[in-house]
């Protein structure tokens, strides 16, 4: 398969300013979203927010259709929100835990969930288990068939994982994952933050309940978006932690209604802009096809890690039996000072610390990693760029 790399840097204006490997932190947007979003402000400029709201109201509705087509599910079962945190938040802290509930993850769990199982485990005497990893360094699948077996232990109430980590190139198994969440019944939410935009999603495949995402990382949204999937049937049993005047009807003096559909979860005001923008990120990405975007995404990084292991003194840190677009490693200076020096270059990577993936980071010995991160767009001359620099 071959890909028109000329034109997607085209439609980039952000290629012509910067050799871009923060992908994973925020990647470069395409023309058509920055048109989909300044188009927006510039209505609501002239005519004024609400009826700005009013008339755009077709082509916001699309941006539920869009998201659905990404992820193979209902409109109805889809939440906008502001970024992938909320709408994690939104679903976990619907659910109810009672003492000796045991929650189940993974080593690689982002610290935004991780922080939430700790504070509803203080609160609820819930119990947090954190299923290992195996050879290739992701989730164990038989450790975790085996603990959802072990009822002695306590009723497991939720499998909640990352599927793609922030701070490497490891892809959990999360639709071997999914197999066990419904032979079993648990609820399966899944943290899809990085997937979104760089590999194709099926929820149905994967077999999760909920996943949240955001808009700005892969897919090349603006920053400020987000989305929830909630399954249909699960979500009409779930009340969300917080409720306000569109995520419910206030039908009597002592009675409101919550939506019947995902929208439960979202809230009244919102950057219509950044939502318009979003919808047309997600058509940008249907347009190339997220299994032409992945291919392309596995190759780029695939050369980085050859070019990286090459280089002396440095340390490809990805862990997994597939590896995605994130590329981690550790050199001989401490990662900052090596993030200053590439961007004094034109070059952007970042950092990612253990407080952000504390369990994995710890079990490693590991205190920062430098990351860089491809996209697409990203190509052979740029990573030469990157290697001839850190050399
Ligand atoms: C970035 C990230 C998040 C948080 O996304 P926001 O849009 O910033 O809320 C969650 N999980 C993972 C794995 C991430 O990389």
């Amino acid at each position: 398969m071959t890909f028109d790399v000329e034109r997607a840097r085209a439609e980039t204006p952000g290629t012509r300013h910067v050799t871009h490997f923060n992908n994973a932190g925020a990647a470069l947007p395409p023309q058509p979203v920055i048109d989909a979003v300044t188009a927006h402000l510039d209505l609501e400029a002239r005519i004024g927010g609400y009826e700005a709201e009013a008339k755009a109201r077709d082509g916001i509705e699309r941006v539920y259709d869009s998201v659905a087509a990404l992820l193979g599910c209902g409109r109805e079962e889809v939440a906008l929100v502001e970024n992938a945190t909320v709408g994690w938040d939104m679903a976990f802290y619907s659910l109810r835990f009672d003492p000796g509930d045991r929650i189940l993850t993974a080593m690689a769990e982002y610290s935004s969930n991780f922080i939430p199982y700790l504070q509803v485990a203080r609160k609820t005497g819930a119990v947090i288990e954190v299923i290992p990893n195996d050879a290739h360094g992701q989730l164990d699948v038989a450790a975790l068939a085996a603990s959802v077996d072990d009822r002695a232990r306590g009723p497991a109430k939720l499998i909640s994982i990352t599927h793609i980590p922030t701070n490497g190139g490891l892809v959990n198994p999360a639709a071997a994952v999914g197999r066990i969440a419904r032979a079993s019944g648990i609820p399966y939410l899944l943290d899809a933050c990085q997937t979104a935009g760089q590999m194709p999603i099926d929820v149905d495949e994967i077999g999760c309940d909920m996943l949240s995402a955001t808009g700005r990382k892969f897919l090349r949204g603006p920053r400020g978006t987000g989305f929830l999937y909630v399954r249909k049937g699960l979500l009409e049993r779930l009340e969300p932690p917080m409720i306000d005047n569109h995520a419910a009807t206030w039908v009597a003096p002592d009675r409101y209604e919550l939506r019947p559909d995902a929208r439960r979860f979202e809230n009244w005001e919102s950057n219509v802009a950044a939502r318009m923008g979003l919808g047309a990120a997600v058509d940008y990405a249907l347009d190339w096809g997220l299994d032409a975007i992945w291919e392309r995404i596995g190759s780029l990084a695939d050369l980085l890690r050859d070019r990286l292991s090459a280089l002396p003194g440095h340390e490809v840190r990805d862990l997994g039996e597939t590896r995605c677009g994130i590329v981690t490693f550790t050199a001989p200076r401490p990662a900052a000072e090596i993030k200053r020096g590439l961007a004094t270059r034109g070059i952007n990577v970042s950092v990612t610390a253990a407080p952000s993936t504390r369990l994995d980071m710890e079990a490693r010995g590991l205190d920062e990693m430098v990351r860089a991160s491809v996209h697409y767009y990203n190509t052979e001359e740029e990573i030469d760029r990157l290697v001839a620099a850190l050399r």
